[in-house]
């Protein structure tokens, strides 16, 4: 949804009202109504219920409409439109740093920072301490890295008969060096079977 369509209610419309008149718009051209689905607005009601009935300007709304909202920021999320509300700044997130040992936490992290990056640009408000939360963003996608790959490396199987890895996909228990000495241990310099 962008600004102009937001913004094309008379300035007493609620952001509910704005929303309908979006999700009723036919804006899609007709040609393209085959190739192109109509964005949902559930998204937008969800952050609806938390910063409708707050004094914000028109673009206001629209920023927190859009920003980049998920589950695992929603908190965050709240606590952001409380802040500016009050003091026309947001908070970064706390604790950026605490828990760098746990992917799931993390990914919630990395996610209200994202958040805060975003709303931090397009509301526009002083923050000092944008360079820093930029730094800890890197240190904790550096984390999550390293812990996927630890998975994964500790996901790869292991020859049953020697050190060599077999990687994730390989169906065999062996090695191809160590399954053609097994193999011909049991026949002899003639493939005759060994008893
Ligand atoms: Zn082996």
């Amino acid at each position: 949804m962008d600004f102009e369509i937001f913004s094309f209610l008379d300035e007493s419309a609620t952001i509910r009202e704005r929303l309908i008149y979006f999700k009723d718009a036919d804006l899609i051209p007709p040609k393209l109504k085959e190739l192109v689905v109509k964005e949902s607005v559930a998204r937008y009601v969800e952050a609806e219920g938390v910063i409708g009935g707050r004094k914000f300007s028109l673009k206001d709304q629209w920023v927190f409409l859009t920003a980049p909202i998920k589950n695992n920021n929603m908190e965050y999320f709240h606590t952001c439109v409380r802040n500016y509300d009050k003091n026309k700044v947001i908070r970064i997130p706390s604790n950026t740093t605490v828990l760098l040992t746990d992917s799931k936490w993390l990914e919630d992290k990395i996610s209200e920072i994202e958040l805060y990056l975003n709303l931090s640009r397009t509301l526009k408000f002083k923050d000092s301490e944008k360079e820093q939360i930029h730094k800890d963003k890197q240190i904790l996608i550096a984390e999550l890295d390293r812990i996927l790959l630890d998975k994964k490396l500790s996901a790869t199987k292991k020859c049953k008969l020697c050190p060599a890895l077999l990687g994730i996909m390989n169906p065999y228990q062996y090695c191809n060096k160590c399954y053609e000495d097994k193999v011909s241990a049991r026949y002899d310099s003639e493939y005759r079977p060994i008893y």
